[in-house]
C-alpha cells in the first residue's frame, strides 16, 4: 500500500501553505518518537554513528499510520544500535526533495558513515526491516528476534512422496486417495474435499475440464474410479467433521449407508456442497468446521480458511472485520477485532500468530501456504504445536503483523492470493 506523494503534494499544498511556515524544520528529521510532541528532542550525540533508519510519512495515510507502532518499537529495541526517524512530509515538504520522496510512506536504510544502502516505498513489517539490515550486512548488534523462529526443520520430512497431499501436505488415506490427472504429471490428494480445494485454487478453471481428470478411490473395492459418474456417501464423523465415500456401485454405497448414516449424492450435487463455503480471501472451498468465522462489519458472515486468510478479508473488502479462531493446538476461542487495518483488540491479549514458511528455489522465505498457518492463546501452545510438527519451518509473528502483511497486498496480489502457482 503505497500514497503518491505527488498528489497529496498537490492536493494539499493550499493546506500545507500555513503548516509549512510554522514548520520549517528544512529536511531534519526527528527521532520517531518525538513526532507526536510539537518540541522533538534530538538524540544525544554521544551514541556516535550509528545505522539510521528514515521513515518518511504522514500521520495522515493508513500505511503510514501502520509504520508507527513498529518505528517506535524498533527505536527501544535498537536503541543506541540504530537511529529511528521519522518525518511528516506535510509538516516538511523540504524533505520531499531532499529525500526525492516519490510515496509515502518511505523508508531509506543509511549505513553508520550516512551512505543510503536502500530504500523502500510503502509499508514495510518489523521483521522485513530487520532481515533486510542483515541482507545489508548491517549488524544491529545481534539481538534475536522475539518469539520462535524455526528455519530448519527438527525432523527432515521422509514421508514418500505418494503418501502426501499435494493440497493440505497432510497423509493420503488409501481409502481416499484422489487423483487429479495432468498433463506430464498427476496430482495427489487425500480426499475428495482436497480435490476440490484444489480446483478452487485454478484461476478460471473449467469444472467439466478439471473434473474429467479426477480419480477416486472406491470405498469397497479400493481401487481407483472416475469420479464423475461414483456416488458419494457424505456424512459427519465424530468431531461433526463432513466425510466423503466413494462407490462405483450405488448398491454398494446404500449398504455402507445402513452402519454409516449420511446422504447418497451425485459428483454435480457433491460439488455444489463442497464449493458451496468459500474462504473470504482467496476463494478456496472451505468447510465451515475448519475455517476461521468472520464477520464483516455490517453483519455478513464469511470464512477465512486458514487464520492468515482470516485477516485478509480486511484488505480485500477494505472494512473492519471481527475474526472468531480458534487455537491450532487447543481449539481455545481467539477473538479479534480490527479498525482502519490495524488490530483494535485481541482477546485474550497473550495470542499470537505462526507464520508457516518454507524457502523457494531462490533460497527465499516465502509463505508454506494455508495449511501451515496458525493462531495461539500464547507462545506455549505454538510450541506445543509446534512439538508435534517437526518438519514444520516459519516463524512466530504479532497478530497485528499477521493483519499488516496482508493490508499492505495490492488488489492485483490479493486476486493471485493462494492460486496454485501464484502462492507467494
Ligand atoms: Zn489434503
Ligand atoms: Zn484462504
Amino acid at each position: 500500500m503505497k500514497i503518491s506523494v505527488k498528489a497529496i503534494i498537490v492536493a494539499a499544498v493550499a493546506v500545507l501553505a500555513a503548516v509549512a511556515i510554522v514548520a520549517k524544520r528544512g529536511g531534519q528529521a526527528t527521532p520517531a518518537h518525538g513526532r507526536e510532541a510539537e518540541a522533538a528532542v534530538p538524540k544525544p550525540q554521544s551514541e556516535g554513528p550509528l545505522p539510521r533508519l528514515l521513515d518518511l510519512g504522514s500521520g495522515k495515510c493508513v500505511p503510514c499510520k501502520m509504520m508507527t507502532p513498529i518505528l517506535d518499537q524498533l527505536e527501544k529495541e535498537y536503541a543506541g544500535r540504530m537511529r529511528v526517524e521519522f518525518i511528516d512530509i506535510f509538516k516538511d515538504q523540504e524533505a520531499v526533495k531532499k529525500y526525492d520522496v516519490n510515496v509515502i510512506p518511505t523508508q531509506i536504510f543509511y549505513d553508520a558513515a550516512g551512505k543510503e544502502l536502500w530504500r523502500h516505498e510503502g509499508f514495510i513489517s518489523k521483521e522485513d526491516i530487520l532481515a533486510k539490515w542483515k541482507e545489508l550486512g548491517v549488524d544491529l548488534g545481534g539481538k534475536p528476534l522475539s518469539g520462535i523462529v524455526r528455519e530448519a526443520p527438527v525432523v527432515a520430512d521422509a514421508r514418500p512422496r505418494d503418501a502426501v497431499c499435494f493440497m493440505c501436505d497432510g497423509d493420503v488415506n488409501p481409502k481416499t486417495r484422489t487423483v487429479v490427472k495432468g498433463d506430464s504429471e498427476q496430482r495427489l490428494l487425500c480426499s475428495p474435499h482436497c480435490y476440490f480445494i484444489y480446483f478452487s485454487s485454478i484461476p478460471g478453471a473449467d469444472p467439466a475440464a478439471q473434473d474429467a481428470k479426477v480419480s477416486v478411490t472406491d470405498w469397497a473395492s479400493g481401487g481407483a474410479i472416475p469420479a464423475t459418474p461414483a456416488t458419494y456417501l457424505c456424512g459427519v464423523d465424530a468431531k461433526g467433521r463432513p466425510t466423503v465415500k466413494a462407490f462405483a456401485d450405488k448398491d454398494a454405497a446404500a449398504k455402507e449407508q445402513r452402519t454409516s448414516p449420511g446422504s447418497l449424492l451425485g459428483w454435480d450435487v457433491l460439488r455444489s456442497k463442497e464449493l458451496a463455503a468459500r474462504c473470504g480471501f482467496c476463494d478456496r472451498a472451505v468447510y465451515p468446521e475448519d475455517a476461521c468465522g468472520v464477520i464483516v462489519e455490517g453483519g455478513t458472515r464469511t470464512y477465512g480458511c486458514c487464520t492468515h486468510c482470516a485477516m485478509g478479508v480486511a484488505a480485500r473488502l477494505g472494512k473492519d472485520i471481527e475474526v472468531e479462531a480458534k487455537d491450532g493446538f487447543s481449539g481455545e476461542p481467539i477473538r479479534i477485532k480490527t479498525l482502519n487495518g490495524s488490530v483494535a483488540s485481541l482477546e485474550p491479549p497473550t495470542a499470537i500468530a505462526w507464520f508457516g514458511q518454507k524457502k523457494d528455489a531462490e533460497g527465499k522465505w516465502v509463505s508454506a501456504g494455508c495449511f501451515k498457518q496458525g493462531f495461539f492463546v500464547n507462545e506455549g501452545n505454538l510450541q506445543k504445536w509446534l512439538d508435534a510438527r517437526p518438519s514444520m519451518t516459519g516463524r512466530q509473528i504479532s497478530i497485528a503483523q499477521s493483519l499488516a502483511d496482508k493490508m499492505k497486498l495490492t488488489p492485483q496480489q490479493i486476486a493471485k492470493a493462494c492460486k496454485l502457482g501464484e502462492c507467494k
